[in-house]
This record gives C-alpha cells, structure tokens and sequence, in this order.
C-alpha cells in the first residue's frame, strides 16, 4: 500500500531528446490534446471528469515534460524511435549539474547502464554544439563493468542517437580505466553515478536493495539471481522487484532485489549499517578514481538513495582525500551551479556534512513522497579552479 501511494505521487516524466525532436515538435504530435498546466500538483490531481490527460513543461530541467500517470506512451512512435526517453526528474540532475560545455572537452560517465545518463550528456552537448556527433569533436567515454548491462547501454546510445559521439567501454571496470591514457587527456569533466542502496526508488521501503561490488568486503549474503537470463529490471525508474522470504525467515529478514538483479538478505540494522559502509567504500573509491584524470575540472556525484552513509559523508571523505587537496578538488558550490539545480529547494543534511553549511548547500537532495513527484536522490558536484594543477602531481 504504501508503495501504491508513493507512485500516485509520481507523475511520468519523459525526456524529450533534442539530437532527435524539439519539445515544441513533441507537444504538437505525441503530446497533441494535452492540457499544459503550470504545476506539479495540476498534474497529479486526480481526474473528475474534465480533461485526462494533462502536461507540465518542467521550470528545473530544460527539455523535461511531466505527463499524467496512466498514459501509455511505450506504444508511441516518439517513444520507439528515441525521441522521448522515461527518466525521472532527479535522475536529471546529474548531467544538467555537470553541464558538459565544449571548452570542457570530453566526457566521462563512470557508471553508465542502462544509459539514461549518457544519453542525457549526449544531448546536452548536441544542443551546444552542431558539430557534436561529427567524429573527432567532443567524445563521451562511457563505462560498464556488467556485460549484458553493457548490451542495453549499447542499444540505448544507439536507439537515443548519441552513438557518433559515444565510446561505450563494453564489461569495462572504470576503476582499472588508466586516467593517464592518451585517449582520456582531454577529458575535462565526468559523471559518477555508482551502485548504491536504491532506498530512494519508488515502489520501495526505507530498507535498502543492495549491490555489494564483488571486490568489498560485504557482510551478510548477496548475491546475483539473475545474471545471464536476461530478467533484471534495465531501468531504475520504476522496474524494481521485492519479494519476502518463505518459511520461519520471514519475520525478520527481507529479500531486496535491485535494477541491477542483485538479492541481499537483511537481518537486522546492524547488518544495513555494515553494507552501506561496504557500498559507501566502494563509491569513495571510484569517485577518487574520478578526480585523478589529469584535466578533469568538474565531476558530479550520484545515487538514489537517502542514506548519507552513501551521500554526504562521502562528499566529506573525497574533500577530506589527498586527492582532493592536492589537485584543489572543492565542492561546486550553489551560486556556482546551473539555473534549475541553483533554485531547487532540497539541498544536502548540514549535521551529516559535518555543520558545513557551504558543502551541504551545495548538495541537492529530493525525497519520495515530498510534493515534488521525484524519486529520492542525491547530487553533489565537485570542481577545480585553474591554479592547483598537475604541476603539483
Ligand atoms: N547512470 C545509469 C543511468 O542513469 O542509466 C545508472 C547507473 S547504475 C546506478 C550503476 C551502474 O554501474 C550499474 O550498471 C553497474 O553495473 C555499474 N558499475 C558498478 N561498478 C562499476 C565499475 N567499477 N565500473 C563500471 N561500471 C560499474
């Protein structure tokens, strides 16, 4: 029940994908009839009658539409053709935050299956740039360490038009990616959004669906149920699965099963500390990975969860790294981020940044369930001003 009442509060966010419509082109064929509203509440109050089916143009996130829940647009020929992409609002907030510019150069997305991310990035750059899917402009390096999780990010590049200016890095560990590669000198900017807990998702509890990276030291039993027969959920955005364990089990342990497949068995609070310290481990790990590529100015960090084991404590370990004082690696500040992620109201946990009012303004936070029809999520960007450089490497 309560997972039914969060997803009423969710409205169906689409992207429009400029490399291949214009919202103005969408809203005149697969949007034709629909009611514009101006607000989020407009669009989730329920229908009595009147007009069903209502449109909000998004004030945050250019090119971003919310539709009223209960329209099938999968049968839409803008949905086939890759012209609209389902991606939830705060999944938005990653690529808009990097804000790829061409004086950036190349792009890298860490973590990229199913690829809403990546396509995301490549729509941005095209929009800036004519000549983005040419050969030999700005590139998008995008990793995957899951084989078959690698196959659909390859189709949704593809299907997405971002394929000219894409190089997937097919079953490719980002963290044994060598940032002093020739190949990634011009990589000025990368997007992080690492496995996580997922306690952010719609349709799930608090309780966390975990994926321990194999390389960490997990505790408690987790384990992928589905690798090889194709049945894992492929999109964050409302294709999660839980179920409870049978037998005398059943009153204290959960099965969590998350978009990556992955089933962990939860016994106690003890047990969730340890796994999101192990997740925690994993996600400080391939973010410092990230601020060590020689001329990368920018990195935004992401999950869906709500937990600032995974969230702000992190921001305050990569801070606090060698790395991060080193190569002057600071938090982007608010004043520093781009309009719609600057106005938007949630920002990071002051008590779990350690009082620091500037790093937790600087982080931006949404909740399930809190009247702004998003999934729980969490951002944060990192940048490095000019003067601290190699020189100090
Ligand atoms: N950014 C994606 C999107 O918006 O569509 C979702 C990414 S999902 C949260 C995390 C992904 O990172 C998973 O597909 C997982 O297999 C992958 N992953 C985990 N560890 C990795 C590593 N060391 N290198 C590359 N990919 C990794």
């Amino acid at each position: 029940l309560a997972a039914a009442g969060e997803e009423a509060q969710i409205p169906r966010w689409v992207r429009i994908n400029v490399i291949k419509t214009t919202v103005e082109e969408q809203l005149d064929t697969t949007f034709k009839g629909y009611d514009q509203v101006t607000t989020i509440e407009q669009v989730l109050a329920p229908s009595t009658g009147g007009k069903q089916r209502r449109i909000l143009i998004d004030p945050h996130i250019p090119n971003l539409v919310a539709i009223t829940q209960g329209t099938d647009l999968s049968k839409t020929e803008a949905y086939a053709s890759g012209k609209i992409i389902f991606q939830d609002k705060a999944s938005c907030f990653p690529a808009y935050l990097l804000d790829p510019m061409p004086e950036d150069g190349d792009v890298v997305d860490g973590c990229a299956a199913p690829g809403n991310k990546t396509t995301h990035l490549a729509a941005i750059c095209h929009a800036r740039r004519p000549n983005f899917e040419t050969p030999d402009s700005q590139k998008i390096f995008a990793f995957e360490k899951d084989k078959r999780r690698s196959q659909t990010l390859t189709k949704m590049v593809k299907i997405a038009g971002s394929h000219g200016s894409t190089r997937v890095g097919f079953g490719q560990d980002f963290c044994q990616v060598d940032p002093m590669g020739q190949q990634f000198a011009n990589v000025g900017a990368l997007l992080l959004d690492p496995s996580c807990s997922g306690s952010g998702i719609v349709g799930r509890d608090t309780m966390p669906e975990l994926h321990i990276p194999e390389a960490s030291p997990a505790a408690g039993a987790t384990k992928n149920m589905d690798k090889g027969k194709g049945k894992t959920s492929e999109n964050k955005e409302g294709n999660t699965k839980k179920r409870k364990l049978d037998s005398k089990e059943e009153a204290q342990n959960s099965v969590m099963i998350d978009d990556e497949g992955n089933e962990t068995v939860v016994n106690s609070e003890k047990d969730l500390e340890a796994r999101l310290q192990a997740l925690a481990g994993f996600q400080l790990k391939i973010l410092l990975h990230a601020l060590a590529f020689p001329a990368a100015k920018k990195v935004t960090y992401s999950t869906c969860s709500i937990h600032s084991q995974e969230n702000e404590h992190v921001v305050m370990k990569v801070l606090e790294s060698d790395v991060a004082q080193r190569r002057g690696w600071r938090i982007m500040k608010r004043s520093e981020q781009v309009r719609g992620m600057r106005d938007w109201p949630v920002r990071g946990l002051q008590e779990s940044c350690g009082g620091n009012a500037e790093v937790a303004e600087g982080c931006i936070r949404s909740y399930k369930g809190d009247g702004h029809g998003v999934m729980g999520f969490f951002v944060a960007g990192f940048v490095r001003d000019g003067s601290t450089d190699e020189a100090m490497d």
